[in-house]
């Protein structure tokens, strides 16, 4: 792990990912410190490590980031101030934040009276999503590049309803026009049914400046169902993705995307937010990967996964249009959320899952189950496709 690897800082500093501080002190003294800490730069942060990390209590977190209310019960913990809430259940590796559900690196721990997340993502996860503002070199999106996952003789999933490789180009597709409609420039990896290799996709990508990425796919797998995000796992993590359907590298190596690690979560959690607010779909979170379209990749990238082929309901669902189009612009969306919050330079702007808080003149924003249309064949690979059985 290297040392001063913290990619934002601000007025008040983030924890160091190699602290020096190695005493196992009790924490959780913070709330009669008050502004004296906050003004403190360098002091912000008591760390402790544990298993042989880095680790500050989220006591801390609620301190640092200015959430007035903070309660564990259990081991449940909550962080409130008025427009934002962090969820955490120590003891396992996933919290909320707005109610985007991301994995951690690395456990959360109860020890005493203290619960306790690791550094390292506070750094790579709380930090940039909360503060998107403050990610050092993020800039202003003009061009969207969108990578439709397979195509060609790689029909990646596939069910009788049609394959992969059609339905995100048909998401692709609709969220260019989307994005056309916001004044945005849109590059695609590809626009038909042709193979184009995953070295191709990256090097294409990274011809664009001020772009991002976004690849777009769906998952297989028996029993699986809902959606899920993944970023470039940050150096030192191990992968937690979750599908064998997009094998990565169980390597802990830095990459070149690496250097995006704050704009990589950052679009991910804003484009994952603003999908399972548009669509009914089970959460299955932000999570980090080392897929070969995030690895190489010069500007901040996302894959999604759309949903699972396999599932026989959502299945049927993803060989709507109505749901594919319903995806292509909650991409879109979630795209232009991530722009306007890195470039707001007043820094409270982050991304949330707004389920059930709609503004007025919002769309129906959760896609009833019941209103999805009659199947219809897909125009580009309507359902008769055959069936890749290697897949
Ligand atoms: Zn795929």
């Amino acid at each position: 792990m290297k040392t001063g690897a913290v990619e934002t800082c601000g007025p008040t500093q983030l924890p160091p990912l190699s602290p020096t501080v190695h005493a196992r002190r009790l924490l959780g003294l913070f709330p009669g410190l008050g502004l004296l800490v906050a003004a403190a730069v360098g002091s912000d942060w008591t760390v402790v490590r544990q298993r042989d990390r880095p680790y500050v209590t989220f006591a801390n977190v609620a301190h640092f980031y200015q959430f007035p209310e903070y309660t564990h019960v259990s081991r449940t913990v909550s962080l409130r101030s008025e427009r934002r809430v962090i969820r955490a259940q120590a003891g396992t590796s996933e919290f909320s934040i707005n109610g985007v559900r991301f994995f951690a690196n690395f456990p959360l721990l109860s020890i005493g009276d203290d619960d306790l997340i690791s550094v390292m993502d506070v750094s790579k996860i709380i930090e940039p999503v909360l503060r998107p503002s403050r990610i050092q070199k993020a800039e202003k999106v003009e061009t969207v590049v969108l990578d439709p996952g397979h195509g060609g003789t790689d029909q990646g999933a596939s069910s009788s309803w049609g394959t992969e490789k059609g339905f995100a180009l048909d998401v692709a597709l609709a969220a260019r026009r989307e994005l056309i409609r916001a004044g945005y420039r849109v590059e695609m990896t590809r626009v038909n049914d042709v193979g184009v290799s995953l070295e191709e996709r990256v090097n294409f990508a990274n011809r664009f400046p001020k772009a991002v990425f976004v690849s777009i796919h769906f998952n297989s797998s028996s029993g699986g169902a809902g959606v899920e995000s993944y970023a470039l796992a940050p150096e030192g993590v191990l992968s937690n993705a979750s599908s064998e359907h997009h094998v990565s590298a169980a390597d802990v190596e830095r990459h070149a995307g690496n250097a995006l690690d704050g704009q990589n979560i950052a679009l991910t959690a804003s484009i994952h937010a603003a999908v399972l607010s548009r669509v009914s779909a089970f959460d299955r979170g932000v999570r980090h990967a080392r897929f070969h379209v995030l690895r190489d990749i010069k500007i901040p990238a996302v894959l999604l996964e759309g949903g699972f082929i396999s599932d026989p309901a959502e299945g049927q669902r993803i060989a709507t249009g109505y749901y594919r189009q319903q995806l292509g612009t909650a991409i879109a969306q979630g795209i232009q959320n991530y722009n306007a919050a890195v470039n707001y330079r007043a820094g409270v702007t982050s991304f949330a899952v707004a389920r059930t808080n709609l503004p007025p003149h919002a769309h129906p924003i959760n896609e009833p189950l019941g209103a999805d249309r009659p199947l219809e064949p897909s125009p580009l690979h309507p359902p008769s496709i055959s069936i890749n059985a290697d897949e």
